[in-house]
């Protein structure tokens, strides 16, 4: 008698588990073509717009093929889906600046970068030297250029090499793959950035630099210029979306606290004077770079990003920032956006 009792109990449990399991796989495999619909979809509705133009002021910049478009969306268990080109590389540009800002808030605290270069927006474009005047190398953010320069100036390392060696191992970390210098851009870059060079000298006029403006100016050059496909920014994005541990690798790259403070500046800052509108748009903190990538984040869900060069005038990608948009807005990813309870 109590061993029929305990074996049906047990049959109900097994049932229960069952039916539990049943549900989850239904939830997840509903999640996954939603995903994969979202992504499709977006790559067909933003195939042909022809809107905006690669940038030029790097000369190398205005050769890179237009028609890239690749999509990658990484979630925090590490399911890769793509779509679109997944194999031209273009390069990382502005977008390197949130990995150098992860390294040196987990290398010397959140404090240093506040208040040495700002976490404000700046409203201006991402080049701009005005503000810097304005606010004596202060209040602005490290992702405009002025602060992304004296954010690599903070780098951990006792000369360039070293210094390098930071910037590349950590990239590479948060990809989970080997990364390399696209040495035509970083030449073409590098025999134009005098304006940068002088963002650098104007910076260091306010003691907002740690380390020598020339050969600063030219480490960030160099990081700029990484090569990478739309799968290694979705896996840089996830890893980012996973609290600083690569979904795949399951390396701890930087802390949770660190990416915190990073996703917070993406939010304000990502995409220059059009980072209001966007947050205003999709609510994920994102950055671009003038190379065409878009990288955005759903904190805790997943990382997207798309390649596609041609730029509005803010120098972001026009067709990232659709399709980011689209399947944000198409998977109710937007961590604003809370139903009623
Ligand atoms: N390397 C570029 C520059 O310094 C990066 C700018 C960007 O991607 N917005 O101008």
């Amino acid at each position: 008698m109590k061993k029929t009792h305990f074996s049906n109990r047990s049959t109900l449990a097994a049932i229960v588990v069952l039916f539990l399991l049943a549900i989850t796989q239904a939830i997840s495999a509903q999640t996954k073509a939603d995903i994969e619909s979202a992504i499709n979809e977006a790559y067909t509705k933003y195939e042909n717009v022809t809107e905006g133009k690669n940038a030029d002021y790097i000369p190398a910049l205005a050769e890179v093929d237009s028609k890239i478009f690749g999509i990658a969306l990484i979630t925090v268990d590490g399911t890769v889906y793509t779509k679109g080109d997944l194999t031209s590389k273009v390069s990382i540009q502005s977008i390197s600046k949130v990995f150098t800002l992860a390294s040196v808030i987990n290398d010397l605290g959140p404090d240093i970068v506040a208040s040495k270069i700002g976490v404000d927006a700046t409203g201006m474009k991402f080049n701009n030297a005005e503000f810097v005047e304005r606010n004596k190398g202060k209040q602005g953010n490290p992702f405009v250029n002025a602060g992304a320069i004296a954010t690599t100036s903070m780098i951990k390392g006792a000369d360039y090499n070293e210094k390098w060696n930071t910037i590349m191992t950590l990239m590479e970390g948060f990809a989970g793959e080997k990364l390399e210098v696209n040495q035509p851009v970083y030449e073409s870059e590098a025999a134009t950035n005098q304006h940068n060079q002088a963002l650098a000298f104007l910076m260091a006029s306010f003691e907002s630099m740690s380390w020598d403006n020339l050969q600063t100016t030219d480490l960030y050059t160099k990081q700029c210029a990484i090569n990478v496909n739309a799968k290694d920014l979705g896996m840089m994005a996830a890893t980012l979306a996973n609290g600083g541990t690569n979904p795949v690798t399951d390396k701890t790259i930087v802390s949770p606290e660190t990416v915190a403070h990073v996703l917070s500046v993406m939010s304000t800052a990502g995409l220059y004077d059009d980072s209001g509108i966007w947050l205003y748009r999709t609510g994920v903190p994102a950055k671009s770079g003038v190379g065409g990538g878009i990288i955005a984040v759903v904190p805790g869900k997943f990382g997207i990003a798309v390649i596609a060069p041609p730029l509005d005038d803010a120098g972001n990608s026009v067709k990232a920032q659709l399709s980011i948009d689209y399947i944000i807005e198409k998977l109710g990813a937007n961590p604003y956006l809370v139903q009623p309870r």
